[in-house]
């Protein structure tokens, strides 16, 4: 064990250096020299810990001099949590972040919401250790991001390309030109005539006469985003919809999109795509496949602190499925936490391999899943209901729809009497019916949706899904037994890991053992997060709705959210009487955007080609899969991309192949209302205004520039709908629109406005404790009589509901009421575009794949292991430029197991060079125990080549790109193409797109 342990030491020493001496000249200096060794410090006990931003004394709070501490939203992860920042008043820059006491996201109890703000104080302070109950933290990210405020690579002017694209030449521009050009267009670089935006601010002529399902020109524009961190609102309403283009996307088809869209067909919500969540705290049983909390997941640091607790104080049981030894283990709970070993996407087999047995020895909970209708979930005093029982016609022009009557109502068997009844007066259905039911003098062939699970769970034995699985026939047995030995206090989650070519059906999969057990909307069970107060569009004003907006139609540049079967092209080629398929290309009908198929769409004029592209934060040339690929597309504009304008704080690896950078606000001088994507059983909505002052060049009305100013400014020059004189619809009058505060204070007020009971107004020591003195004339001159209550939420960083009301009962208050889909109709009605396969309604086994139906080869005698990805406690997206971070991960490593590495002679600390089918990195190994055999990991968030880390050359003037920056690995520059589809773009899930960044065959050798 020692010895181990001073090998891993001795590695990561070997691995830190160079690079490492870079970055640590000054900390090195001082550990050789000791010249710092006899400095005494300012303190005998706290040392030289900075001063306090409070003192408390019997309970009395004092406020220090000299700091305020404000409430804010932390961008590092996107978990976005709630936090409190403490400002030096005088020098204005951030000394500490640490948690926000009334948000959920970052305390566990949180104070009840009309806790007084002094008091908050008071109980997160060590009076009567109070502080220890009550404790607010930000994670590690979370503490130190903020150094990206002063990023010496930061962007505060905007930036024209001097160079060709990707030379990594820019020269600065006034707000001005950036506008003019990027609207008027031109020989903006002695390149040729480049269109502007204007151009396409075009919502009447067709793209294609021949295609006119194509939409109009304006769909030539695509805007893509990020995470929504608060503004993404704002951006699709307010722009995208006033432009009238259908293409905005975000970036979960390279996040977390298999995970959303199997929960979305399990909830059978494929518009709103809605999420669930284990409630961690009650809990009794927890299966994590392809996630870990603690490690991952979102909330990131909320679910770590409930895992937590559920060990150590509640009676919390859990096994974590992965490829890789995660924080979710600890062995100081024993065997309450366990970790199986998995090989990368072995997690649909083993999840099939589970049902089977549950279903073989009936260890599903039978009462439930025969209840067939929310009225009778209602009348048995049930908590949740599902579709098991809905009969699905296998014959004729309705093959795959569930049978339904006119007011569609589906039509189930009484379990009673064996009679064809409407669901809604039925209390138990039968769920493996089988046979043929008369209808209006037709006759329908019918099977049960649980039947047709049933079936397809039983098209391979337990010895096939442990072979596929790489965990033995006992094990997923027993884990089987073990899942359903809890009741109903049962959670089951994944995420991250199942992003690989077949990871719709692996999620659609897990969360159906959440229906054998009957969790959802049950206490200890599964949510749909608690819901939000209403922001946008409230009982003060529809900031979504104003006059000029437009109503964007046409076909995606992804080709998402519409069926081939509904395209012009199809139709032509039934009137032809030709074949249909293939299509040229794939297509995903129930995935709601796609940000990984826009460039290769565009470059192959599949639907049609781009005219110009607005990415914002978006960063796919880091973080999509086989992304190298696309780099070429993306370096000459004739290729896919004309006009390329990134709105960014810095350069990252995407935008440094854009014609224009637009700075960004950065944190805390950023505006944003947000709720948490789920994990929280109760009302959350967050705000956040800038509590710092942007250093970014300013428009004329002395708003600095970010994203929404530039929008409004773009807006104007463009002459859309929604900026500018009357542009926001209140109640009963209408207002300018002319800076963002316009637009957030307003929605701060809804959130403050919403329901029966409005915020109480607050108080003038708290508007000043919270430091909200300089928004007083804007708050008056916006909320007018409302907006002491706006100061209310702003003080506390949004609006909370308190933690009791979280359930009735064992009821979550805030419960699903669709019927779960053990069937989907839906996904079973869809084709494959280029093979014309119908795909399956329930969770199926497929094999890894391509999109037309190629099997991966994983087990390949050249490229024998097979990479991982996973999520960094440490590192992420966001953190490239916080250096300080670095202090607790250096860099990131191909990780490998032991015995792997002797396999192949490599140690521990060894340059080695990973390669798979379409690409090849090199790094440094890391050799341990706890890492599946046939595996290769690698963390996220190093090997950067962007925010700093490559040099960079403005208005003639070199920065040299930080070697601490660049170190470690990027597992996407290993991501496969799919050749089975349109000049091999990059591989995704097979169904509804995602890119595939998991479970890729390599080859790993020393260098
Ligand atoms: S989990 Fe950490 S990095 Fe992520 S938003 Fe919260 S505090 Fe920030």
């Amino acid at each position: 064990m020692e010895q181990s342990r001073r090998k891993f030491l001795i590695g990561t020493s070997i691995v830190a250096s160079g690079a490492a001496i870079v970055g640590y000249n000054d900390t090195l200096k001082h550990a050789v020299t000791m010249t710092r060794r006899g400095e005494k410090a300012a303190d005998s006990i706290y040392g030289n810990a900075a001063s306090t931003e409070v003192t408390q004394k019997d309970g009395a709070i004092t406020h220090e001099n000299g700091f305020v501490v404000q409430p804010s939203v932390c961008n590092g992860c996107t978990t976005h949590c709630s936090v409190r920042v403490k400002i030096d008043t005088k020098s204005g820059e951030v000394v500490r972040v640490f948690g926000n006491p009334y948000s959920l996201l970052s305390s566990d109890p949180w104070l009840p919401y009309k806790t007084p703000l002094q008091e908050s104080f008071k109980l997160t302070s060590a009076w009567n250790e109070n502080g220890l109950d009550m404790r607010s933290t930000a994670c590690s990210r979370g503490n130190l991001v903020y150094e990206k405020l002063k990023d010496p690579f930061r962007v505060t002017s905007p930036l024209k390309r001097a160079g060709k694209r990707g030379e990594d030449k820019w020269v600065s521009i006034s707000v001005e030109q950036l506008i003019k050009e990027v609207v008027e267009g031109g020989d903006l670089f002695g390149e040729g005539h480049v269109d502007g935006l204007k151009t396409y601010a075009d919502t009447k002529t067709l793209i294609d006469e021949q295609n006119p399902d194509y939409g109009p020109v304006a769909n030539k524009l695509c805007v893509i985003g990020t995470a929504d961190e608060g503004r993404q609102n704002y951006m699709v309403h307010r722009f995208v919809q006033s432009f009238g283009t259908v293409n905005f996307m975000g970036h979960t088809s390279i996040c977390g999109l298999s995970m959303r869209a199997g929960e979305a067909a399990y909830l059978d919500d494929f518009v709103a795509y809605p999420h669930m969540k284990p409630d961690f705290e009650h809990c009794e049983f927890l299966l994590s496949i392809a996630t870990a909390p603690a490690q991952a997941g979102n909330p990131f640091k909320r679910q770590a602190k409930l895992l937590a607790k559920g060990r150590s104080e509640q009676a919390l049981r859990y096994v974590v499925v992965t490829p890789i030894l995660t924080n979710s283990d600890s062995i100081a709970t024993a065997d309450r936490s366990r970790w199986l070993p998995i090989k990368p996407s072995g997690d649909l087999a083993l999840v099939m391999g589970m049902m089977r047995v549950i279903i073989e020895e009936e260890r599903y909970f039978k009462q439930y899943l025969s209840i067939p209708s929310e009225a009778s979930q209602k009348a048995l005093n049930d908590y949740s209901f599902t579709n098991a029982s809905h009969l699905v016609i296998q014959n004729g022009d309705k093959k795959g729809e569930i049978l339904l009557d006119q007011s569609k109502t589906p039509f189930v068997i009484d379990k009673t009497d064996g009679l064809l009844k409407n669901a809604n007066t039925v209390l138990e259905a039968d769920i493996l019916f089988e046979g043929d039911v008369l209808l209006e003098g037709i006759s329908y062939a019918v099977k049960s949706a649980f039947l047709l699970l049933k079936e397809a769970v039983f098209e391979h034995s337990l010895d096939f899904y442990a072979q596929q699985s790489g965990v033995d026939a006992q094990t997923i047995t027993e884990l089987a037994r073990e899942f359903t030995s809890y009741g109903r206090s049962v959670g089951v989650d994944c995420h991250g890991g199942t992003m690989h070519s077949t990871g719709f059906y692996t999620t659609y999969a897990i969360m159906m053992l959440g229906a054998f057990v009957g969790n959802l909307n049950y206490k200890g069970g599964m949510s749909t997060g608690g819901g939000k107060f209403k922001d946008f569009n409230g009982s003060c004003y529809n900031l979504l709705a104003y006059a000029g907006k437009q109503k964007p139609f046409g076909t995606r540049i992804d080709r998402a959210r519409k069926a081939y079967e509904k395209s012009s092209e199809f139709k032509r080629k039934i009137a032809q009487g030709e074949n249909p398929y293939p299509a040229k290309d794939a297509w995903f009908p129930f995935t709601n955007a796609l940000e990984s198929e826009i460039i290769t769409s565009s470059a192959n004029a599949y639907p049609y080609k781009l005219g110009a592209l607005i990415s914002w934060s978006s960063n796919f040339i880091y973080g999509q899969s086989g992304s190298e690929h696309l780099i070429p597309l993306l370096k000459d504009p004739k290729a896919a991309i004309p006009l390329f304008v990134a709105i960014d704080p810095f350069i990252n690896e995407t935008s440094r192949y854009a014609d224009y950078i637009v700075p960004d606000s950065v944190l805390y001088e950023t505006w944003g209302v947000l709720a948490p994507w789920a994990g929280h059983l109760t009302k959350t909505t967050h705000v956040r205004y800038p509590i710092l002052k942007s250093p970014n060049a300013s428009f004329k009305n002395g708003e600095p520039i970010s994203m929404d100013s530039f929008m409004i400014e773009l807006g104007k020059a463009l002459g859309l709908g929604g900026f500018g004189k009357n542009a926001i619809n209140g109640t009963t009058a209408k207002f300018d629109f002319d800076k963002p505060e316009d637009f957030y204070l307003r929605a701060f007020e809804n959130v403050a406005m919403d329901g029966q009971n409005p915020v109480p107004e607050a108080s003038d020591e708290e508007i000043a404790i919270a430091g909200l003195s300089e928004y007083i004339p804007t708050l008056q001159r916006i909320c007018k009589e409302n907006w002491k209550r706006v100061a209310y939420v702003m003080c506390r960083g949004g609006r909370f509901a308190d933690k009791s009301s979280a359930y009735d009962g064992n009821k979550m208050s805030k419960s699903y009421t669709k019927a779960i889909a053990v069937y989907n109709q839906t996904v079973a009605l869809t084709h494959n575009a280029l093979t014309g396969e119908q795909y399956s309604g329930v969770p199926r086994y497929y094999a890894p794949r391509l999109y037309a139906g190629k099997p991966i080869d994983m087990t390949s005698k050249e490229f024998d292991l097979l990479a991982f990805s996973y999520k960094s406690n440490v590192l992420s997206a966001a953190s490239a430029s916080v250096e300080i971070l670095r202090d607790t991960r250096y860099t990131t490593y191909v990780d490998i197991n032991a015995t792997t590495a002797k396999r192949y002679g490599i140690s521990h600390g060894d340059a080695v060079r990973v390669r798979s089918l379409d690409g090849t990195i090199e790094g440094l190994c890391r050799v341990k125990e706890g890492i599946h055999p046939l595996s290769l990991g690698i963390e996220h968030g190093g090997g950067r080549e962007g925010e700093g880390a490559l040099s960079v050359t403005i208005n003639n003037e070199r920065k040299e790109g930080r070697i601490a920056r660049r170190s470690g690995v990027n597992i996407n520059k290993l991501g496969l193409r799919d050749i089975s589809r349109l000049n091999a773009p990059t591989l995704s899930d097979f169904v509804i797109g995602s890119n595939a960044r998991q479970a890729i065959p390599v080859h790993i050798e020393k260098i």
